[in-house]
C-alpha cells in the first residue's frame, strides 16, 4: 500500500504552531514511506474562512519547506460530493432526515451510529473503544443543506485515499464517528495517529498568551525555519537516540509514528532559541555574515564602505553566542562602535572596586603595546604574568580588560575578542577605560548613550 497522507487545516486565522507541527508529521512520514504528502484546505466555513488565511497556510508550509505532492483540495468545491454521499447514506438507511427541533426551517440529515460499539487502533495512543450509547446520531447535512465538518472531511478523505490520518489529539473524540462514517460508505477505514496536545509549562494547551505561538511570530522575530521544522518535529517525536540538532533528511530517515510519544508536549522557548543557534552555526559562513549584516544595518551600526573581512572574523568569533541574527546588534555593536555605552554597574564592579584598575589598566596597555605579536596566546601570557606580578588574581584583570574593551560583562572568550579588535583598538579602548577607573561621578565618558 503507498502512502498517501495530508494536512487539512481549516483556514481562520494565523497558523498555529500545533497545525503545523500536524503538517511537519504528515510530510516527514510520507517522505520517510515514499508517499504522497497532499494539502486540503477545509475552508467550508465560510465566514471564517479568508483568502489571507489561505495564503498565509500556504506561505507557512513553503518557508518551512513542506512540498505537496499533488495540488490542494479546496474541500468548499467538494460540496455536491459531500451532499451525494449524505443521500446516498439515507438512501440505504444509515442516515435519516429530521426536522431538528421541529422548526419547521427544513429538514437535517443526522447519520445513524450503528448498533455497535466502535473501536479503533490509533498509531499513538493505541486501542481505542467506545460504547455504542456513548455516541449518539449526529448532524450530517445541516437544514440549510450545508454538509457538516465530520461528512466533509471523511468524504474528502476517501476521495482523495488518504492511507492515515495523523492529526491533533483534539480530534479524537471525532474519530469514533469517522469511522462508524467509513463504514457505512463502504471504504476502508484509513489508520490513525493522534498526535499528543502542544502544551505550556502549566501543562495546558499551549496559546499565545503563552508567547510566540504562530508560525509568522518566529518568522518575524528570525527564527530560521530548519530550526523551527526540528523543534516542533521534537514536539511529540524522537529519533531513538541522543540526537536533537537534526536535519530535515535525517528527519525523514528516522520518523516513524512508533516513536511518536502519546504524552502532551511542552512547548520550551528557551529549547528552541538554543536550537535555532546550533541551525544557525550550521549555516555556512557566509550566509550568516550576511544575516549578521543586515540586522547590523537595520540598526545603524553598519554603514557603508566598513571592513567586511573584519565583520566575518567578528561573526566568527560571536558564533557561539548569536542564536538569532538580532542578538548581532544587541551583543556585538561594540566591534563596530568605539564610542560604545560602558555598562555602569560593571564598571562600579569591575574597573572601580574592590580594585582601582587604573593602574593595571595602564600595565595592560603597556604590555600589550610592546608584544610583538598581538595573539591570543601572547595575551593571555601576558595578562597572567602582569597580574601575578602585581600580586592580582588573574580573574581581576580578564573581567576588567573585558569591560574596558566592550563594556559589557559577556561576549566571545576574551582572548579572541582581542585578537579581532586589533592592537590599535584594544590599546585605545584601554586609555578610555583607564579615565573611567578613578572617576566616582555618574558623568563618567560613555556611561549613556552609543551603541552596545
Ligand atoms: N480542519 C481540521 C483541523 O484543522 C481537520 C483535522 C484533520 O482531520 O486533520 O483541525
Amino acid at each position: 500500500m503507498s502512502v498517501r497522507v495530508r494536512f487539512a487545516p481549516s483556514p481562520t486565522g494565523q497558523v498555529h504552531i500545533g497545525n503545523i507541527r500536524a503538517a511537519i508529521f504528515n510530510w516527514l512520514f510520507a517522505r520517510h514511506h515514499g508517499g504522497k504528502f497532499l494539502l486540503r484546505i477545509e475552508d467550508t466555513d465560510r465566514e471564517r474562512s479568508t483568502p489571507e488565511a489561505v495564503q498565509g497556510v500556504l506561505d507557512a508550509m513553503a518557508w518551512l519547506g513542506l512540498s505537496t505532492d499533488e495540488a490542494p483540495v479546496y474541500q468548499s468545491s467538494m460540496r455536491a460530493a459531500h451532499v451525494a454521499a449524505a443521500e446516498d447514506l439515507v438512501r440505504r438507511g444509515a442516515a435519516y432526515r429530521e426536522d431538528k427541533g421541529g422548526t419547521g426551517k427544513g429538514e437535517a440529515i443526522l447519520f445513524r451510529m450503528p448498533a455497535e460499539d466502535v473501536e479503533f487502533q490509533d498509531d499513538v495512543k493505541g486501542q481505542l473503544k467506545k460504547a455504542a450509547k456513548d455516541v449518539k446520531d449526529f448532524v450530517i447535512v445541516r437544514s440549510d443543506g450545508s454538509p457538516v465538518f465530520h461528512l466533509g472531511n471523511v468524504v474528502d478523505d476517501i476521495q482523495m485515499g488518504v492511507t492515515h490520518v495523523i492529526r491533533g489529539d483534539d480530534h479524537v473524540e471525532n474519530t469514533f464517528r469517522h469511522v462508524a462514517l467509513y463504514r457505512a460508505l463502504g471504504a476502508t477505514v484509513p489508520k490513525f495517529a493522534h498526535l499528543p496536545m502542544i502544551v505550556n509549562a502549566q501543562g495546558k494547551p499551549y496559546s499565545k498568551r503563552d508567547g510566540a505561538a504562530y508560525v509568522g511570530d518566529f518568522r518575524e522575530k528570525g527564527f530560521l525555519p530548519e530550526a523551527l521544522f526540528n523543534y516542533l518535529a521534537l514536539l511529540g517525536w524522537s529519533p531513538g537516540d541522543e540526537r536533537e540538532v537534526l536535519t530535515v533528511d535525517e528527519m525523514v530517515a528516522a520518523f516513524t509514528l512508533e516513536r511518536v510519544h502519546p504524552s502532551p508536549a511542552q512547548v520550551d522557548q528557551a529549547k528552541l532559541m538554543w536550537m535555532n543557534g546550533e541551525h544557525l552555526r550550521r549555516r555556512p559562513l557566509g550566509e550568516r555574515v550576511a544575516g549578521c549584516k543586515a540586522d547590523l544595518q537595520a540598526n545603524g551600526i553598519w554603514r557603508d564602505g566598513m571592513d567586511e573581512a573584519y565583520l566575518a572574523r567578528v561573526v566568527d568569533a560571536m558564533a557561539e553566542r548569536v542564536k538569532l541574527y538580532t542578538d548581532m546588534s544587541v551583543q556585538a555593536g561594540f566591534f563596530f562602535n568605539d564610542d560604545f555605552a560602558y555598562d555602569p554597574k560593571l564598571v562600579e564592579k569591575r574597573l572601580r572596586k574592590p580594585v582601582d584598575m587604573e593602574a593595571g589598566l595602564g600595565a595592560l596597555h603597556a604590555a600589550w603595546a610592546a608584544l610583538p605579536e598581538f595573539s591570543e596566546a601572547a595575551l593571555e601570557e601576558s595578562l597572567k604574568a602582569l597580574a601575578v606580578a602585581r600580586g592580582a588574581n588573574p580573574a581581576e584583570f580578564i573581567h576588567a580588560s573585558r569591560v574596558a574593551v566592550s563594556g559589557m560583562g559577556v561576549g566571545p572568550g576574551l582572548y579572541v575578542m582581542l585578537v579581532v579588535l586589533g592592537r590599535e583598538r584594544v590599546l585605545a579602548r584601554l586609555g578610555r577605560a583607564k579615565n573611567l577607573c578613578a572617576r566616582t561621578d555618574a558623568a563618567a565618558p560613555g556611561s549613556a548613550g552609543g551603541n552596545g
